[in-house]
């Protein structure tokens, strides 16, 4: 599984340079159970502490290590001096009135992510943000159009979650808000792979969140070496940005496509899912006017997806300022899923949410920062709040 986390080894050269005079303090959500347990380890500390301290910060949603009772004076005194418990700022919370809730957050580097949370009937699914922008340049995705700034930290990652739970209630266990997870925010998961691993870990530790296998589901763009560790490493649940049904539309409009193309894509998603029986891949396929849209398109995906256990996610693409494209009108979006299912598809319809928050995909942190942006340049140092 994950290596050691950096902040581990960054504490150990603490312990062992104690005449540095200011030395940074660790994230305690920086740590998954094995970070965590290393991490005790240096200090000499038995592992069952990583087991206490998992189960103050995610089941009891504990910030203050001194009311960690049970981890003892002497050990809270120690890990206050060496470490710190710090969270991203809420810079904007907006409920829409459909229930969606949307999260702006504020990295402690001004970076700004977003996470949303989305329920349905029994389904509470939190879509989480793994980096700040995308490299990717798919060009129907706001995000791509802010590019990238960087990866995201574990504590990044997993403090999405935090939120989320801190503010709908319900804790992690029973009767909880929050019952699946997609990696489907801000980026490409699968370029902050060994964060990305280690977060879904947390989500599923039963020490933490505890949520099942099946209801995280990583997406991805179709990084296929990435693609081809993550069987090695985790056993979540898999969904692809197909949007296209052969090379040459694919180029263009998820360029990832020109490395790795669509035959090395569905190789990869059928090694995924080889040894986990009973799982399907999700394809997820955006709905493009005039583009994409086509019935023969439908009948080639057909065509492209047998043999594999697949669901097919139709999403009516969520137009955002300065796009060309449209979304293909609902009859259209009728029948092309009417031809997948007709082929023997499982095929849903993403329903659209939250539009009267900007819920969809990158649309809130491109206006704040365009407010931002207009604040700076005429001179008004306003936060948005
Ligand atoms: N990079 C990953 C995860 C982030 S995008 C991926 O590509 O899968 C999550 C999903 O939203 C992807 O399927 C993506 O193609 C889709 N998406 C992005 N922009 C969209 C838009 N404007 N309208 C509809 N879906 C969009």
């Amino acid at each position: 599984m994950t290596c050691v986390n950096a902040p581990v080894n960054r504490l150990v050269n603490q312990l062992d340079n104690e005449h540095l005079e200011t030395p940074s303090k660790v994230n305690l959500l920086n740590l998954d159970q094995q970070a965590m347990k290393a991490f005790f380890a240096a200090m000499g500390e038995k592992a069952f502490r990583a087991s206490q301290l998992l189960k103050w910060l995610y089941q009891q949603d504990i910030d203050d290590i001194d009311t960690m009772t049970n981890l003892g004076k002497a050990l809270r005194t120690r890990l206050k001096e060496t470490c710190e418990i710090v969270m991203p700022e809420v810079v904007y919370e907006q409920p829409s009135k459909d229930g969606t809730v949307k999260w702006l957050l504020r990295l402690a580097d001004g970076n700004c992510i977003e996470t949303v949370y989305i329920p349905e009937g029994d389904r509470g699914t939190l879509c989480v943000s793994s980096q700040v922008g995308c490299a990717l340049k798919c060009t129907f995705c706001s995000t791509a159009q802010q590019g990238f700034n960087r990866n995201l930290e574990v504590h990044e990652i997993i403090s999405q979650v935090r939120v989320a739970v801190r503010t709908l209630g319900g804790g992690v266990k029973d009767g909880r808000a929050i019952t699946n997870v997609v990696m489907m925010g801000m980026g490409e998961p699968l370029l902050n792979f060994d964060n990305v691993v280690r977060s879904m870990d947390l989500m599923m530790d039963d020490l933490a969140f505890g949520l099942s296998k099946r209801r995280i589901t990583l997406s991805t763009a179709g990084v296929v070496p990435a693609l081809d560790r993550l069987r090695e490493v985790s056993d979540v649940s898999l969904a692809v940005s197909l949007h296209a049904t052969n090379d040459e539309l694919r180029n263009q409009i998820v360029p990832i496509n020109k490395k790795y193309p669509i035959h090395e894509l569905l190789a990869s998603c059928r090694r995924y899912i080889a040894d986990k029986p009973h799982r399907k891949v999700t394809f997820e396929y955006v709905m493009l006017e005039g583009i994409n849209d086509s019935v023969d398109e439908a009948k080639a995906l057909i065509k492209l997806l047998e043999g594999i256990p697949s669901k097919v996610n139709l999403i009516p693409f969520n137009p955002f300022p300065g796009t060309d494209y449209q979304t293909s009108s609902r009859e259209v979006i009728d029948r092309f899923q009417e031809t997948l299912i007709n082929g023997g598809l499982v095929t849903i319809r993403r329903k659209t949410r939250g539009e009267d928050i900007d819920a969809a995909c990158g649309q809130l942190v491109g206006k704040v920062q365009d407010r931002i942006r207009r604040s700076e340049r005429f001179g008004v140092i306003k936060q948005v709040s």
